[in-house]
């Protein structure tokens, strides 16, 4: 099933001519959901691979089949300490962080340094190689945008709390932002940054703090217990299909004439929380039932986002719906 959507994503750049064939590439949080896709992704198009994790949030099982590859190698490291590499590489994806509101609560320290000690040390790495670097940012940024700024476009500066619940992630992004631009600014630095919106497909983790709520649901759904919806459900997300997320980041990495630039990439399909929840209890014919819990402080209100920017630029654009997307993740849930 992996295998089938590596072909499409393949298909996509392929079409494009975008390759990273014969490149040397450093991946930190590579043991992560969207880390090991984009390892697995680079293995297959024929770049030699270094996978940097810790595995605070990562999963050895993610890249475990990858082990044996010559291309490819692992170094358990935390990002946010600084590491001396002999051979040389020319791109660096600077991906570590953990994303899940939960673990905001238990781990804020460690993902304030992962976003800024952490994309420091990318970014010492990137100046000594010469090498281009991606860091990943997030929708976050934007906090709880001003509803008249939804679908936010890149020029919002965003609406963050920086003492609340959600700060040590929304600010740690945002400082690594302002990082990698003053590492552009003063050492000229090929960087891009790409503010990545709500993902899902299969190796999302559903358990404790790691779960966030499409996997949640998919689980409740299965399970047939309870739907746990926060709030009354009209908060609302885009929800973006691994493979059109994994597609939109290998294109900022991959292209020339894109240097300094920040772009979304997300789909712009707006979901309220509830319908995603009725959305997964018909998906998986379950007899669950959704009950509303108190709505966590800080849960933006709303976020979409707005992708003139990457439809332009990278010629990319989502492509597989919210149902044929989870649909797929509830299919990886049943068999994993
Ligand atoms: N959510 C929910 N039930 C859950 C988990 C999350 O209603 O069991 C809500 C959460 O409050 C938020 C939205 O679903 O409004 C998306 O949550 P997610 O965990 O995906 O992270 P976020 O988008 O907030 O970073």
């Amino acid at each position: 099933m992996l295998e089938e959507d590596l072909r499409v994503i393949e298909k996509e750049l392929k079409r494009d001519d975008i390759t990273f064939e014969g490149k040397n590439i450093l991946i930190t949080g590579g043991a992560g959901f969207l880390g090991s896709w984009i390892c697995d992704y680079l293995i297959r198009d024929g770049a030699k691979v270094t996978c940097l994790d810790n595995f605070a949030s990562g999963v050895p099982g993610n890249i475990e089949h990858l082990k044996e590859n010559k291309n490819f190698n692992f170094v358990k490291h935390d990002i946010s300490k600084p590491i001396y590499f002999n051979e040389k590489y020319d791109r660096i994806i600077h991906m570590a962080s953990r994303a899940s509101p939960f673990e905001f609560k238990k781990y804020p320290i460690q993902i304030l340094k992962s976003n800024t000690l952490g994309i420091w040390v990318s970014l010492g790495i990137a100046k000594e190689h010469q090498a281009r670097l991606l860091y990943t940012s997030t929708s976050e940024v934007y906090g709880n945008p001003d509803p008249r700024f939804v679908p936010t476009p890149e020029t919002y500066n965003g609406n963050v709390n920086p003492i609340g619940p959600r700060g040590c992630y929304d600010e740690a992004k945002r400082a690594g932002e302002a990082f990698v631009m003053a590492y552009r600014l003063q050492h000229g630095l090929d960087t891009r940054i790409v503010r990545i919106f709500n993902t899902y497909g299969p190796r999302m983790r559903s358990e404790d703090i790691y779960g966030r709520a499409v996997p949640r649901f998919i689980e409740q759904g299965l399970k047939n217990e309870p739907i746990t919806v926060f709030g009354d459900g009209s908060q609302t997300r885009s929800f973006t299909y691994v493979t059109d997320e994994v597609e939109g980041i290998l294109r900022l990495a991959a292209m020339d004439g894109v240097e300094g630039k920040v772009v979304n990439i997300g789909n712009d399909n707006e979901t309220t929380i509830l319908e995603l929840a009725r959305i997964i209890k018909e998906l998986t014919n379950s007899d669950s039932e959704i009950i509303f819990l108190p709505l966590p402080e800080d849960d933006p209100e709303r976020r979409s986002p707005d992708i003139t920017r990457a439809k332009k630029i990278l010629q990319w654009k989502p492509k597989v719906s919210l149902k044929d997307g989870l649909a797929k993740t509830i299919k990886w849930f049943e068999t994993k």
